[in-house]
């Protein structure tokens, strides 16, 4: 979840999505919501540029298997398609976390996977499927409800993720949510790191949680690995990419927070968040804490 303060960008993006744009590295079709961009033979972005949040899912290909982290924002259009484009191996999906921009294609998968810890698996009812509740899901702001769904396969936290010849290690990295996840392929040096960190406004479900999670982070990365995010930055239709040296800056920032040695500054108004505590951290990142919701709603754990 981030939020946009650029009106005027969002409605030039929504022109523009009705333009045919092909650059060599990226295989859009025309009219969708989806622009998917291979980052390597095993790695692809597939992001949603005209959404108002800009979320990035992204598909890892391995010998064996695939696996989605997010099932995008989009319900209107099967991003299980696109997927199919691209693989014909069995794909699994596995949400960074249970908010609604990160799960609104979720029921085109046949197989789910999801953070096992005490969380997730309190969403598990009688009949065997997972009942999360609007309010951690946050439906409401995108008129999304969240059908019940079968889980194929609960990852705990260092779990790897075998998919042959490529290996995905699940890191807990709660903070924005308390389910946050993300993932590290540390044979290729990349990290996945869903809401946990991506360059725009960040927004802090617990402060305490956050700064512990990114300095663990920083301990499992290196100055080399490419980390990608769940959100653009200024361009919607850049793929979400910071460096090391940007992640030391928002632990930096948060710590300051954290420890009140930084001042918050006034939040602008924007399409999801009517009061927060903001703290700069770069031209892209800020950090949004003590937030209230448009609707009145306030987020938090
Ligand atoms: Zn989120």
């Amino acid at each position: 979840m981030k939020t946009n303060n650029k009106k005027l960008a969002v409605a030039l993006t929504l022109m523009a999505a009705f333009t045919f744009n092909a650059s060599a590295e990226d295989t859009p079709k025309e009219n969708s919501a989806f622009v998917v961009h291979k980052l390597s033979d095993n790695l692809y972005a597939i992001g949603e540029p005209t959404y108002y949040q800009a979320n990035y899912s992204y598909l890892i290909v391995g010998n064996d298997k695939a696996l989605m982290l997010d099932a995008g924002a989009n319900q209107k259009e099967d991003i299980s398609k696109i997927v199919k484009s691209i693989t014909q191996k069995p794909v699994s999906v596995l949400p960074s976390h249970l908010h609604f921009d990160h799960i609104g294609g979720l029921h085109n998968f046949d197989s789910i996977y999801l953070l096992d810890t005490e969380f997730t698996r309190q969403f598990k009812q009688k009949d065997g499927l997972y009942h999360v509740p609007e309010s951690v899901y946050l439906g409401n702001f995108d008129k999304f409800v969240l059908e019940p769904f079968k889980v194929s396969r609960l990852v705990k936290p260092n779990d790897v993720i075998d998919l042959g010849g490529v290996e995905l290690k699940l890191l807990g990295t709660p903070g924005h949510t308390q389910d946050e996840v993300a993932l590290y392929d540390e044979k290729n040096n990349v990290l996945l790191s869903g809401d946990h960190l991506y360059p725009s406004s960040l927004f802090v479900g617990n402060m305490k949680d956050y700064v512990d999670s990114v300095s663990a982070t920083l301990k499992v990365i290196n100055k080399d690995t490419a980390i990608y995010g769940a959100h653009a930055g200024t361009d919607p239709k850049q793929v979400p990419k910071m460096t090391y040296e940007e992640i030391v800056l928002i632990r930096d920032k948060m710590q300051a927070a954290q420890d009140k040695s930084a001042k918050p500054e006034a939040v602008p108004s924007s399409d999801l968040v009517k009061n927060a505590n903001l703290y700069n951290v770069d031209d892209q990142v800020t950090i949004l804490s003590d937030i209230e919701f448009k609707d009145g709603r306030k987020y938090g754990y």
